[in-house]
């Protein structure tokens, strides 16, 4: 399984596809299409609910980072805050060989039966990045430092994040090949990062839809270029596969153009909600040291979308909302935030889910209210103090690209039936697919459609 990191179904399907021979092979002779993400459709919990069969409530993942109770503010996810099983786990205890690499929060490495390589949130230095702890030397000695991610992807040194990313592509390439030919596991899946940072900081060049998009610009052909290379590396590693070997290509979300972000916290100061205990001097993100918990109602975290926290009494330090207020205060924000106008006027379509009501449990520390603004074409700025409604910059450094809802899903070879194009497919079918091709019996309380039958 070759997870291609933000991957998105308008380009490996669409304008790049006559640059993938490979993967057009792949489609040409098995089942493919778009796939729907998780919600949120961000990449921590978007690899988790894929390879656990789990929605993100019931992961208690609702972004990078999350709440601790007696705290107001995030801490980022470790592979610790998974407290389910995930598909290596199960093929594991089936007898089967696995090695899961660069998958998502599976740092601290934890121990399966094959090879574990750690994914982007390795923080590097001392710490480990593989199981077995003496593959680490064995990886390093044939295929230099180990790259989990590119420094610094948000900046203007276009030139130098794509050389990082390039190299770090094909270093996690070449490890997959290593350990396939090498270790021969049952099942292989791969995690390549390297494609979210390419949108993240080449969105724009190569979007002719994005908005500040200049034709003709010295990057436009970098979309083709990379795309080819992934192209080439998923041919070198998928050669010499035997007939019952499956292939699939998958991402856990899309992109799109961001078209700027919607100043969230700004708007509650504006409406009463959150207050401050003195005037804002400068624009910049909210420190929860300024904000007058007294007089507060509810709060924003930034991002893809934004996460609103309501101050209810006895759940936050400084709460002041009792608990009997929580649905009142829930409908008259909720009813607010689907009445939003740009600075222009001009309505912002708004996305509001209560996560109690969406998702089948909410583990760990649900946002009250979770906020998609228009369909995520803009993001969520947690920053105070913009003056503004709608920026049309990221407030955390150059960004073109936001998520889109669907990646992509493509199942060939072995004795899968080739259906073509298939829509409907979703981020959950991809636990009982694959169970479903190693005949193993599908666990209890897993999400999910199995494509393989
Ligand atoms: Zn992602």
């Amino acid at each position: 399984m070759i997870g291609l990191d933000c991957a998105a179904p308008e380009l490996v399907f669409g304008r790049y596809l006559g640059s993938m021979p490979n993967v057009a092979r792949l489609m040409d002779q098995g089942t493919w299409g778009p796939m729907r993400s998780s919600e949120p459709p961000i990449t921590v919990p978007a690899w988790t609910c894929m390879v656990s069969g789990r929605d993100a409530g019931e992961l208690g993942l609702y972004g990078f980072r999350n709440r601790i109770v007696g705290e107001t503010g995030l801490r980022l996810a470790t592979g610790a805050d998974v407290r389910v099983k995930r598909l290596w786990d199960w093929l594991g205890e089936q007898g089967l060989r696995v090695a899961p690499l660069f998958v998502p929060l599976t740092f601290p490495p934890t121990p399966v039966r094959g090879q574990l390589v750690s994914g982007f949130l390795y923080p590097g230095g001392d710490e480990p990045w593989c199981f077995p702890r003496g593959l680490e030397a064995d990886l390093e000695g044939r295929f230099g430092r180990y790259q989990a991610d590119v420094d610094d992807f948000r900046s203007d040194d276009l030139d130098r994040i794509y050389r990082d990313i390039v190299a770090m592509t094909e270093q996690h390439f070449e490890i997959a090949r290593f350990i396939w030919n090498e270790h021969e596991p049952d099942f292989m899946m791969m995690v390549e990062i390297g494609v979210d940072r390419f949108h993240h900081a080449f969105w724009r060049y190569i979007d002719p839809e994005h908005p500040r998009h200049e034709s003709g610009n010295s990057f436009e052909g970098l979309g083709r270029d990379y795309y080819a290379r992934l192209d080439d590396h998923i041919g070198r590693l998928c050669a010499g596969l035997d007939d019952d070997s499956v292939v699939l290509v998958v991402s856990d979300h899309g992109a799109r153009a961001m078209h700027g972000g919607f100043c969230i916290n700004d708007w509650l100061i504006e409406r009463g909600y959150l207050a401050l205990r003195k005037p804002i001097e400068q624009t910049g993100r909210l420190s929860h040291d300024e904000i007058d918990w007294g007089r507060t109602k509810a709060w924003a975290e930034g991002g893809y979308y934004a996460r609103v926290f309501f101050n209810v009494a006895g759940r936050e330090p400084a709460g002041i909302i009792p608990g009997a207020k929580v649905a009142a205060l829930r409908a008259g924000l909720r009813k607010d935030l689907e009445a939003l106008h740009d600075d222009d006027g001009a309505p912002i379509p708004v996305q509001v889910r209560v996560p109690q009501e969406y998702y089948l449990q909410t583990r760990g520390f649900p946002p009250d209210l979770m906020v998609y603004f228009d369909d995520l074409k803009l993001r969520a700025i947690g920053s105070v103090g913009t003056g503004r409604r709608v920026l049309t910059e990221n407030d955390t450094g150059p960004d073109g690209c936001n998520h889109g809802w669907n990646g992509i899903f493509i199942m060939s070879g072995g004795k899968v039936t080739r259906r073509g194009r298939v829509e409907g497919a979703e981020i959950y079918d991809i636990t009982p697919t694959v169970l479903g091709l190693f005949g193993v019996e599908r666990p209890p309380g897993i999400l999910g459609r199995d494509w393989s039958r």
